[in-house]
């Protein structure tokens, strides 16, 4: 007998995006050696970590070398420390209420987004926006939850709900029951948001259908305007029925040293087969102690000094860096007639692109007139079809070279 291989896998699409976008590149390069190209496709951040960090992580570094204060295996959920800091600042502070054992430190956002649907039975049906961050659809493929794949990029068992333009890029609720949904908000790729009340129609359609939320909140830090809410518990009845996902990464520049969280009400319940209520936080906690080893204890040391007040302060400066990048580039696209959306409250630009040009046209004619590399919508999802993504997450310097010559360059 050999190995069955699990055969979810081989329905997964392949990663033709990134893919496509550099080979796109690479032959635009070699035939214009000459050219510097500017990359404003990159979802990485570019700025150092704050120096409050450093010098917390050179700290900790120094305790692991002293018998007394070395740690070895830590609590799988994170650390103590972290997980009150997080309590009282990222919740407590908007006047949420989230107990520490309800909070999991963790390596990220991706690997939790990804990994949360193992706690659900492979029958649930699973709801995602259109254009959406691909982990959530992959992780339930590889899971079995979402049938065969179609020509357009659709899972027959996916409920896919668009967000275009025509609804300003929120989600109606769905039109038949679903019992899985993933949102995030500010949305990558779109840079939406959604209103208190567009929240509480999701909390209530939620409790009304025994839904489960997983709330993507990584990039909540960029949130500006100050009627929208941060975290999904701002809505009143959402203990009930969401799980939250923060991350560290795009908030303070950890996308290389990996800390993130995710927040699992007790109150949150799936059912058993029998229709016997179960609470998610134990079985989150199960999962995680048994295939999660923590995040070391320097990280979360490091971590934690973002809440210190020289640490929070070069947060903010970090935040603001990125989102005056994006009005540069918002404000620069609209000068130059395009139709921008997002960037207000979040990284990501969304423009549409010129009547007659698609995603992938806009994205050849961008490189060969401007040299600038940036996402095509369609790789998102198929709402995402005359959409295009920039991101504020360059340097400044060539950030600003890439909207001049956008406004200047662009033959449209
Ligand atoms: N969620 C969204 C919507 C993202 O865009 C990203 C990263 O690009 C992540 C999660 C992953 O975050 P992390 O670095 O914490 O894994």
């Amino acid at each position: 007998m050999a190995a069955r291989i699990n055969e979810h896998y081989l329905k997964l699409k392949s990663s033709y995006l990134f893919t496509e976008i550099a080979r796109r590149v690479k032959a635009f390069q070699e035939a214009h050696p000459d050219a510097r190209v500017i990359r404003l496709g990159i979802g990485d951040v570019t700025q150092p970590l704050p120096p409050a960090v450093i010098r917390a992580l050179h700290e900790a570094v120094d305790e692991m070398a002293r018998p007394e204060t070395f740690r070895g295996y830590g609590p799988e959920p994170g650390y103590e420390f972290l997980a009150e800091l997080i309590a009282a600042h990222d919740y407590g502070a908007r006047g949420v209420r989230v107990a520490t054992d309800e909070i999991f430190v963790s390596d990220g956002a991706k690997s939790d987004t990804g990994n949360i649907q193992e706690i659900f039975g492979t029958e649930c049906v699973v709801a995602l926006t259109d254009p959406v961050y691909p982990v959530y659809a992959d992780s339930n493929v590889m899971a079995g939850r979402t049938g065969s794949v179609d020509t357009a990029g659709r899972y027959e068992r996916l409920v896919y709900l668009p967000c275009t333009a025509d609804n300003g890029f929120a989600p109606a609720l769905p039109s038949r029951p679903v019992d899985l949904i993933y949102l995030c908000y500010p949305n990558n790729p779109t840079g939406a948001v959604l209103t208190r009340d567009a929240l509480a129609a999701w909390v209530e359609y939620a409790h009304r259908h025994g839904a489960v939320l997983l709330y993507d909140a990584a990039y909540e830090a960029y949130i500006r305007e100050p009627h929208i809410p941060h975290s999904i518990y701002e809505i009143e009845g959402a203990r009930d029925v969401a799980i939250e996902f923060r991350s560290f990464s795009k908030t303070a520049g950890f996308t290389g040293t990996r800390c993130a969280f995710t927040v699992v009400p007790k109150e949150v319940q799936g059912r058993a087969a029998d229709g016997t209520p179960v609470s998610l936080n134990p079985l989150w906690l199960r999962r995680q102690s048994t295939k999660f080893n923590g995040v070391p204890y320097i990280i979360q040391r490091g971590a934690a000094a973002i809440y210190t007040d020289d640490g929070r302060k070069q947060v903010r400066g970090l935040i603001d860096y990125y989102m005056e990048n994006a009005r540069i580039i918002r404000e620069g696209l609209e000068a130059a007639g395009l139709r921008v959306y997002g960037g207000v409250n979040a990284p990501y630009i969304w423009l549409k692109t010129p009547p007659g040009l698609g995603s992938w046209d806009f994205f050849d004619v961008l490189l060969r007139d401007a040299h600038v590399v940036g996402t095509p919508g369609s790789g998102f999802g198929p709402s995402g079809e005359g959409y295009f993504r920039l991101t504020a997450f360059g340097r400044r310097e060539q950030t600003e070279e890439a909207v001049s010559r956008i406004k200047t360059r662009l033959a449209l």
